[in-house]
C-alpha cells in the first residue's frame, strides 16, 4: 500500500486539470522517459471526433455480422484505413460454425391461441431499421433445432438459485418448456441449465423492468428497449470453451479436424430463442399456480406466476448449419528493439445487425490510435516492441475470430505475447478497466494523462471519485481513497474478446472503456445503429477520441518501456484478496449449512408455511467439511513478499544515479515479467473445462461472463463438490508458487 502509494505522488483526487508535470512513465529510464513523454504527448494530440464520428457512420451504415457482405466488406474497410496509415495489414480467415435460422414459431396453443410476432418493426425516426432484407432474424446463435410443445414455466432468470425457489414452490421443469427473463447471468447459461433441469425448450425475453420502458423512454424517443425489441444473442456453452464450437483449442483454418455438430459440447441440449416483451406478455399472462416470488417481478403489468400451464406454448426452430467465413483484419507495426515481443490491441468489428455501439464506437477508437501510429511512423517513430492490431470478426457468436486467431498462433503468442488489451461498445461516462492486476500502475498512470470530456479533470480523477462513491459501506468508501493513485480493475470473466488471450493463452490482459451516462434498451438489436447512438450515447464523438487516448498511452507504454511496467504488489493484493474470499465461502457454506438443518430440526420451515400456498421443505444438507486453505494461504504470502522486494528493486533501479542495467540483462528481465502471468495457468486446466487455463480467473460455469476468482476452488466450493476443494486448493497454491518465483528472478535480475 505504501509503496503503490508513491506511484503518483503529486496526484491530488480533485485536480481541477491532468497535472501540469505529470510524473514520469514506469519502466522508463531518464533518457528514454523524456523522449516517451514527447512521442505520447505527440499521439494523444491526434484522435479526432469528427474522424471517429465518419468511420462510425460508414461502419454501421448496413448490418455486418459474421459472414454477411456488409461484414466482408467492413473487414476490407478497415483493412484500407490500416494501409492508409502505412501499416502493414492484411485479412485472415477461419471456416467457422454459423448457424441462421430457417424456421422460427412461437405459439401459445392453450388456453387461448397467439402467435408470437418474432420482428422488430420498422421506425420512421430511424432510416437504417428498414434493411429487413439484410438483417439477421431474432435468434440465438447455437440454439440446437428443435419442435416442441409444453406447458410453460417462469423461472425468472433461470440460473441456479431460481431452480432451488421453484423447488420450494413444488414446480418442476421437467418436460416443460421455461421462459426466462435476460439478466441474472450471461444468456447462454439459461438453455444449459434448463435442460440440466429437463426442460425441453427455453424462451428469453427483455422483461421491460431490465432495459424497456421501466428504466425510462423508450425508442425511438427515449434510448430504451421498445415493445417488440429483441436481445439476440450466442447462447454456446462459453464456460466450456470459446471460439468455433466444431474446433476446440485448435485454429479453424481449411484444413482442421473438426467435430461432428453432435460433438461438439458448446451447442445447447435444448431449442432456445429470445422474445420481446411484447410477445411475452400473452405468454406470461396466460400462467397460473404460485405467484411468483416478489423478486421475480418484472414491470408487465401482469400478475407474475410461476405455472406450470395452463400456459401451453409450440416452439419450433429450424437452422441452416454452414461454415462460413471469419475475416480477422490484423495490422502490424514491427518493434525496431524487441520484434519478439508482442502487444496485441484488439476490438471485433462485426455485430449483429448495424451494431453503432456494439462494437463500432470501440472500433473508432482503435482505429484512431492506428492513425496517429501511422502519423508518428511517418516522423520516424518506430516502437520498441511490436504492436498488433486486430480487428475481430465473429465476436457476437462466442468470440470466433479473436478464439481462432489465439489458438492457431498458440505458439508465438505463449512465446512473445507480452500483453493484450481489449475494447469493445464504448459510451458516455467513467473509465472502467477489467483485467491482470499486474497492469493496474500502468492503467492509473496512463489515465492521468487524459482529460476526461465532460468534467475536464483527469479521467483517473473521475473513476477513482465514482469509484468511491458507489462502494457501499463507508469503510469500503475509505478503502477505495486509501488506495491514493490507484484505480481498482476488476478481474475479468468473459463476454468480449480478451478471453482467448487471458484465460487460454495466460498473457497478461484488458479490457477498457467508458460507460454508466448513456444507458439503453437497444443492445442486439436493429436499433443499435448510428441514428440511436448519435442522439443518445457519446454523441460528439468525445469519449470516443478520451478511449482512444487511454488505450493509446497504455499500449505505448507498453510497447516501448525499458523494463515492461507490470508490478506484482497490486497482483498479490488481489490474489490475497481471493483467497481469504474463498476462506470466508467455506465459511458461509458451512454456517447455512448448519442453519438449514437445524432449521429442520426445529420444524420451522413447515411451521411457517401457509397452508393454503404450495410448500417443500428444504432437503438436509451435508455438513461441509473443514478444508486445507493453508497452501494456498502460504503461496499468496510468498507472492506479497516477493513482490515487495521486486517493487523496492524496481524503485532502487529507476532511482537517480542507479547503475544501468544493460540490454541482454533488460531482456532476460522482460521475458521473466511477461511469464508471470503465463505461471498462472495450468497445462491441464479447469476441471471440466480444460481449454481454460488460468487458475486466478475464469468466466463462472454458471454465470457465463461473470468472473469467478481461483475458480478451481471457488467453483468446488459453490457446487458442493467438496472432495475436490483441497486438490484445486494445492493445484492453485503450486501456480501461485511459481509465479512468485518468477518474481523473486525478476528482483534479481534487476538487483544484480
Ligand atoms: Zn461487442
Amino acid at each position: 500500500m505504501r509503496v503503490l502509494a508513491r506511484l503518483v505522488p503529486a496526484l491530488a483526487l480533485v485536480a481541477a486539470a491532468p497535472a501540469a508535470t505529470p510524473p514520469p512513465p514506469r519502466g522508463f529510464f531518464p533518457d528514454a522517459a523524456v523522449e516517451q513523454q514527447k512521442v505520447e504527448r505527440e499521439f494523444r494530440a491526434i484522435p479526432d471526433p469528427a474522424v471517429a464520428r465518419e468511420n462510425m457512420r460508414r461502419l454501421s451504415a448496413v448490418p455486418h455480422h459474421l459472414g454477411s457482405p456488409g461484414g466482408r466488406d467492413n473487414a476490407e474497410y478497415i483493412r484500407t484505413r490500416f494501409k492508409m496509415y502505412g501499416l502493414d495489414a492484411r485479412v485472415e480467415t477461419f471456416d467457422v460454425l454459423f448457424p441462421t435460422p430457417k424456421e422460427r414459431v412461437v405459439e401459445l396453443v392453450e388456453p387461448v391461441k397467439f402467435r408470437a410476432a418474432l420482428a422488430e418493426p420498422v421506425l420512421r425516426d430511424d432510416p437504417t431499421s428498414n434493411q429487413t432484407a439484410l438483417q439477421l432474424p431474432t435468434y440465438n446463435a447455437y440454439s440446437v433445432d428443435g419442435d416442441v410443445t409444453a406447458p410453460l414455466v417462469y423461472v425468472n432468470f433461470g440460473v441456479p438459485d431460481d431452480y432451488e425457489k421453484l423447488e420450494r414452490l413444488g414446480v418442476d421443469v421437467k418436460g416443460k418448456i421455461v421462459i426466462a427473463r435476460y439478466g441474472g447471468g450471461w444468456r447462454g447459461i439459461k438453455p444449459k441449465v434448463a435442460a440440466e433441469k429437463g426442460a425441453v425448450g427455453c424462451i428469453i425475453y427483455s422483461d421491460p423492468k431490465d432495459d424497456g420502458y421501466f428504466e425510462g423512454e423508450t425508442y425511438p424517443k427515449g434510448p430504451f428497449r421498445p415493445d417488440q425489441g429483441v436481445q439476440r444473442g450466442s447462447v454456446a456453452d462459453m464456460p466450456v470453451y470459446s471460439g468455433d464450437p466444431l474446433t476446440p483449442g485448435v485454429g479453424a483454418t481449411k484444413d482442421a479436424r473438426r467435430l461432428e455438430r453432435s460433438e461438439a459440447k458448446t451447442i445447447t441440449k435444448i431449442p432456445v430463442l429470445p422474445i420481446s416483451y411484447g410477445d411475452a406478455k400473452p405468454l406470461l399472462a396466460a400462467l397460473e399456480g404460485p405467484v411468483a416470488p416478489e423478486s421475480w417481478r418484472g414491470a408487465l403489468p401482469i400478475t407474475y406466476r410461476v405455472g406450470p400451464g395452463p400456459a401451453k406454448v409450440h416452439l419450433k426452430l429450424t437452422f441452416d448449419w454452414k461454415l462460413v467465413p471469419a475475416n480477422d483484419v490484423v495490422a502490424i507495426i514491427p518493434g525496431s528493439t524487441w520484434p519478439d515481443e508482442w502487444i496485441v490491441r484488439g476490438n471485433h468489428h462485426d455485430a449483429w445487425v448495424n451494431g453503432a455501439e456494439d462494437p463500432i464506437s470501440g472500433l473508432v477508437a482503435m482505429l484512431e490510435e492506428a492513425r496517429a501510429y501511422g502519423m508518428l511512423l511517418e516522423k520516424g517513430w518506430r516502437p520498441k516492441r511490436t504492436i498488433v492490431l486486430c480487428a475481430w470478426d465473429g465476436e457476437e457468436q462466442g468470440l470466433l475470430g479473436s478464439t481462432e486467431w489465439a489458438e492457431t498462433h498458440a505458439e508465438e503468442l505463449r512465446t512473445k505475447g507480452v500483453a493484450y488489451i481489449n475494447t469493445d461498445g464504448n459510451d458516455r461516462g467513467f473509465f472502467n478497466a477489467g483485467g491482470s492486476h499486474t497492469l493496474e500502475p500502468l492503467v492509473s498512470t496512463s489515465l492521468t494523462e487524459v482529460e476526461d470530456p465532460e468534467k475536464k479533470i483527469s479521467v483517473l480523477s473521475r473513476a477513482k471519485l465514482k469509484q468511491i462513491a458507489d462502494a457501499d459501506k463507508p469503510e469500503d468508501k475509505q478503502k477505495a481513497r486509501d488506495r491514493a493513485a490507484l484505480l481498482r480493475i476488476e478481474a475479468l470473466g468473459s463476454g468480449s474478446d480478451f478471453t482467448p488471450f487471458l484465460q487460454h493463452i495466460g498473457m497478461a490482459s484488458l479490457n477498457l472503456g467508458f460507460a454508466g451516462e448513456s444507458d439503453g434498451g437497444i443492445y442486439h438489436s436493429i436499433y443499435d445503429d448510428f441514428t440511436w447512438y448519435t442522439r443518445f450515447s457519446d454523441t460528439d464523438f468525445t469519449y470516443a477520441r478520451a478511449l482512444a487516448q487511454s488505450a493509446g498511452t497504455m499500449t505505448l507504454r507498453l510497447a516501448n518501456a525499458d523494463i515492461l511496467p507490470l508490478d506484482f504488489s497490486t497482483a498479490a493484493e488481489a490474489i490475497a484478496r481471493y483467497v481469504k474470499e474463498v476462506g470466508d465461502l467455506a465459511d458461509t457454506k458451512r454456517r447455512e449449512n448448519e442453519e438449514t438443518n437445524r432449521q429442520l430440526d426445529e420444524n420451522l420451515p413447515w411451521a411457517v408455511a401457509d397452508p393454503k400456498k404450495p410448500f417443500v421443505a428444504p432437503k438436509r444438507e451435508t455438513p461441509v467439511p473443514h478444508f486445507d486453505f493453508s497452501p494456498l494461504q502460504n503461496a499468496s504470502d510468498a507472492l506479497t513478499v516477493a513482490a515487495a522486494a521486486y517493487t523496492k528493486a524496481f524503485d532502487a533501479a529507476f532511482a537517480a544515479g542507479a547503475p544501468p542495467i544493460d540490454a541482454q540483462r533488460q531482456k532476460a528481465l522482460n521475458a521473466v515479467l511477461r511469464d508471470f502471468e503465463r505461471s498462472l495457468t495450468s497445462e491441464k486446466g479447469l476441471p471440466g473445462r480444460p481449454w481454460y487455463r488460468h487458475l486466478v480467473y475464469a468466466p463462472g460455469a454458471y454465470t457465463g461472463y461473470g468472473v469467478k476468482t481461483l475458480p478451481a476452488v471457488r467453483e468446488a466450493l459453490e457446487q458442493k463438490r467438496w472432495d475436490d476443494v483441497n486438490p484445486a486448493a494445492a493445484e492453485t497454491a503450486a501456480a501461485i508458487e511459481k509465479a512468485a518465483a518468477e518474481v523473486r528472478e525478476a528482483t534479481k535480475l534487476l538487483g544484480s
